[in-house]
């Protein structure tokens, strides 16, 4: 029989804490990066039950756990039991990574810096003096505009069913970055000119992920061939929304790379190792090759 010793006295553990977590790729991810860099590194997920938030904070510290990840619904509200919180992620409300340091605690957000790089990598285009439709303002949206508008966009317009979230984000990023924001209804009039006058167009949502597959937040399709069309969903691949882009010859964009590189970010941040772009491409290219 073979002796499994991929795991021993000196593994550092990472975790990721949530709830639900069970269907998270994350693992996949971390544990084929570490074992890319043959680095003695262990990653697993502990659902985290939503009254016991701060004793498991602690609990991860108390054993010298080396980081964290942190993922929905929790994203906001282990801030407080951060020793630190980095200022980007101030501004944007949520850490989704945390680093460890001689039992100090530091929240950051890699989900934003994630998104900027999947963006750049596939659409080969930035956000300076664009202008910019981000429909939702969940956790993820607040993110990506606070990453845009700090990307020197020239407008960003945020669409949500419940419009206090969508303005909550426009007053942020206004008062701390610039007066580029504008918050909007949903109804079928806003998003027809929001589409035709933005031209990156941006699904904040989780209407079309998996199972709900036929839903899209569009009642139309006002997708033009000019647009670039980024879904946050990874499952499926190819959302209803991001069909409706491809049948108006639209430029899609699916939330893998987002995940992949909030991933790579995260654990640069837990062992001070940069990943540079090559082997970025080669985890991005395996886990894109994974069925989900
Ligand atoms: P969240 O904070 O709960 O926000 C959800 C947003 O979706 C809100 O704006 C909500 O509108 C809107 N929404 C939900 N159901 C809706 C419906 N039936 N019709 C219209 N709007 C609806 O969630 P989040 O953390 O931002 O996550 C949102 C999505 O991003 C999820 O699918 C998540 O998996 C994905 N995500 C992907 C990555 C990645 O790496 N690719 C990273 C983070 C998140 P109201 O405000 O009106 O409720």
């Amino acid at each position: 029989m073979q002796i499994d010793n991929r795991v021993n006295g000196k593994t550092k553990v990472i975790a990721l804490i949530g709830n639900p977590v069970e269907h998270t790729i994350s693992p996949y991810i971390h544990n084929t990066i570490s074992s890319l860099l043959g680095h003695n590194l262990i990653y697993v997920p502990l659902r985290t039950d939503k009254h016991s938030l701060e004793e498991a904070t602690l609990g991860l510290r108390a054993l010298n756990i080396s980081g964290f990840n942190v993922t929905v619904p929790y994203k906001r509200e282990i801030m407080k039991y951060m020793d630190d919180n980095s200022r980007d992620s101030l501004l944007m409300g949520a850490i989704n990574t945390v680093k460890n340091t001689s039992g100090k605690l530091v929240g950051y957000n890699t989900d934003a810096e994630g998104f900027l790089r999947s963006f750049k990598e596939e659409s080969g285009e930035g956000f300076e003096g664009k202008r910019v439709m981000i429909i939702g303002a969940g956790g993820a949206a607040r993110a990506i505009a606070v990453k845009i508008a700090q990307e020197g966009a020239e407008k960003i317009c945020v669409i949500n069913r419940t419009i206090s979230k969508a303005t909550e984000i426009s007053e942020t990023i206004n008062q701390n970055i610039g007066n580029i924001v504008s918050a909007a209804e949903y109804s079928d009039e806003n998003f027809y000119n929001g589409f035709e006058n933005n031209q990156i167009i941006i699904n904040t949502t989780a209407v079309g992920m998996y199972p709900e597959i036929d839903e899209t937040p569009l009642n139309e399709n006002y997708f033009e061939s000019h647009h670039i069309v980024y879904d946050v969903i990874y499952n499926p691949r190819t959302t209803k929304f991001l069909q409706q882009a491809i049948d108006k010859n639209a430029k899609p964009i699916n939330g893998l790379g987002m995940l992949v590189y909030q991933a790579i970010l995260a654990y640069e941040i837990w062992t001070g190792t940069k990943i540079g772009s090559k082997k970025s491409r080669e985890i991005f290219d395996a886990i894109s090759s994974m069925k989900i």
